[in-house]
């Protein structure tokens, strides 16, 4: 049986032969393990649109539960982030994280248009790349079923704490805090308060459309990244190689 999708290539694996095994984060299906037979000969045709991180039409052809590319079209390769590390290695952490949190044969468009727009907006826009990684790291969290309650301080109903409980995903202020609770809190400004609103609680289309100074973004992107590994109870490696891009 044939079928045709759309999807992103999340992860490529080396299989037998010359063969890979690609998983696709695709629009119809969910998330799918591929085979691309003869991906790895240097004249393949698959090459380009199979690669890591491209979007593209497969036309598969499933076999007891097996898929096999049986032709593949790309539709956006995002080459502009290809040509530069640090940018490929935080795509390529989208990769990983969405990866983790999709479902196989379960759709997730919500979960592929934010890589998609994260991606076109690491290779397009230029946007800042801690605003990105701050905003695919919440809306991942939200996606992933974790919203944080961040309307007040959860003891007072303060509208403007000044702390974030990452494990509780809760606000606190200082003269609030439950003792009993040991879970780690990080000091939040209130432009960080404002931006973890906004992308939690905006329309998908707008995800961008937000300002923040240098500090604010580099202060979001340590409380997302937390939140989300917090929540997820793991790190990622492709983070970490990030990170170790990054000036101190
Ligand atoms: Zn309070």
């Amino acid at each position: 049986m044939y079928l045709t999708v759309q999807g992103l290539v999340l992860r490529v694996t080396a299989y037998k032969d010359s063969d890979a095994l690609l998983t696709v984060l695709t629009r119809e299906e969910g998330k799918l393990t591929v085979k691309a037979r003869g991906l790895r000969r240097n004249n393949s045709p698959l090459i380009a649109p199979c690669q890591l991180l491209a979007y593209g039409e497969f036309t598969l052809f499933e076999y007891r539960g097996m898929y096999t590319i049986n032709e593949a079209h790309s539709i956006e390769l995002f080459q502009q982030l290809r040509t530069d590390l640090s940018k490929l290695s935080l795509g390529t952490y989208f990769a990983q994280a969405a990866d983790v949190i999709a479902q196989a044969d379960q759709p997730n468009p919500e979960l592929l248009s934010l890589v998609l727009n994260c991606l076109y907006g690491l290779s397009k826009l230029n946007v800042d790349e801690r605003k990105l990684k701050a905003i695919f790291e919440l809306r991942t969290a939200c996606i992933a079923g974790y919203t944080p309650d961040l309307s007040g301080c959860h003891g007072c109903g303060d509208l403007r704490p000044n702390r974030f409980d990452i494990a509780q995903g809760v606000l606190e202020c200082s003269a609030c805090r439950d003792l009993s609770s040991n879970g780690i809190r990080m000091p939040i400004s209130s432009g960080v308060l404002d931006a973890m609103r906004y992308i939690v609680g905006c329309d998908p289309k707008r995800i961008l459309a937000f300002d923040a100074g240098e500090q604010t973004l580099e202060d979001l992107s340590h409380v997302t990244e937390s939140y989300l590994t917090t929540q997820l109870e793991r790190g990622f490696s492709t983070l970490d190689f990030y990170k170790s891009l990054q000036p101190v």
